[in-house]
């Protein structure tokens, strides 16, 4: 599933390819997949992309002119949004969904095999902030500790389950969970509200350097992600724990076990990282 490096190199491969182009007109071909209503004019046809924004895993494109002037994506599991140079790439792919169409045979393309995805028209990008974007939890980027610790207060589920929740904290998936765990030497099944304040303080500064370093490499494309121009990510060479199960640590070269959290697989190193953690609460 695409997560914050992943949808933030989307979002950065788009930007010179649609930003300031009018996009001439739409094909929808599965109504389903849309939120919302879906005259061309709500998927921004006549307007002009103006921008792009990110929050956690979704994005925006924004367009210049009201009413209709926002188009929310979220790319679900195997969800993309790709240009496309000619006709023929979209003709016969099943799995494009819907196609705007910017001139001179340029397409942007949603497109989604498994479709969890989806997309969400509104008549502005303040009234997605308001609506859709209010219930998540602060950008995995822009988060404080003070801010981590306020998150994680009330919750004493496992920390991996925590930093799953997209209302606690917006960016975060299965690999970039497992990855920030093995970096912070913290076991996924530490109660999120005991970690002490130095911990979460540490967790913030690893996700600072993690993240950019994913977005670095063009994300993770461990299935079958692409970025904004077809290309995949490579960070996936450097996964420590996410994905090794039963592998040699990088570190300690104890064997990585592999257990559920939160229905999800969940990859760590029993030496490397502790449980119980310091219950020091605060
Ligand atoms: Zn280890």
């Amino acid at each position: 599933m695409p997560e914050l490096p992943e949808v933030e190199t989307v979002c950065r491969s788009l930007s010179d390819q649609i930003v300031g182009r009018k996009i001439q007109r739409v094909t929808i071909r599965r109504r389903g997949i849309i939120h919302g209503p879906a005259q061309p004019h709500h998927l921004l046809v006549g307007n002009t992309i103006s921008e792009i924004r990110r929050h956690g895993k979704q994005m925006a494109l924004i367009g210049k002119n009201a009413p209709h002037a926002c188009v929310c994506v979220h790319l679900g599991m195997t969800g993309a949004l790709v240009c496309r140079q000619s006709k023929r790439q979209v003709a016969h792919d099943r799995h494009c969904h819907v196609i705007w169409h910017l001139g001179q045979e340029s397409n942007l393309v949603f497109r989604d095999p498994r479709r969890f995805g989806g997309i969400w028209t509104l008549a502005s990008f303040a009234k997605l902030e308001k609506s859709r974007w209010a219930s998540l939890g602060p950008d995995a980027l822009q988060i404080t500790p003070t801010k981590l610790r306020k998150q994680l207060a009330n919750t004493a589920r496992p920390i991996k389950a925590a930093l799953l929740d997209q209302n606690v904290l917006a960016g975060l998936g299965n690999i970039y969970v497992d990855e920030l765990l093995f970096n912070c030497h913290l076991h996924p099944a530490n109660p999120a509200c005991l970690l002490p304040f130095d911990q979460l303080q540490s967790l913030v500064t690893k996700m600072r350097r993690l993240l950019p370093r994913a977005i670095a490499k063009g994300g993770s494309s461990t299935r079958d992600y692409v970025d904004g121009r077809g290309r995949m990510g490579h960070f996936q060479l450097y996964h420590r724990v996410y994905g090794r199960a039963k592998q040699p640590c990088r570190r300690c070269q104890t064997t990585l076990l592999h257990t559920k959290i939160a229905g999800r697989t969940t990859v760590f190193c029993p030496k490397c990282q502790r449980y119980p953690t310091p219950t020091k609460k605060y």
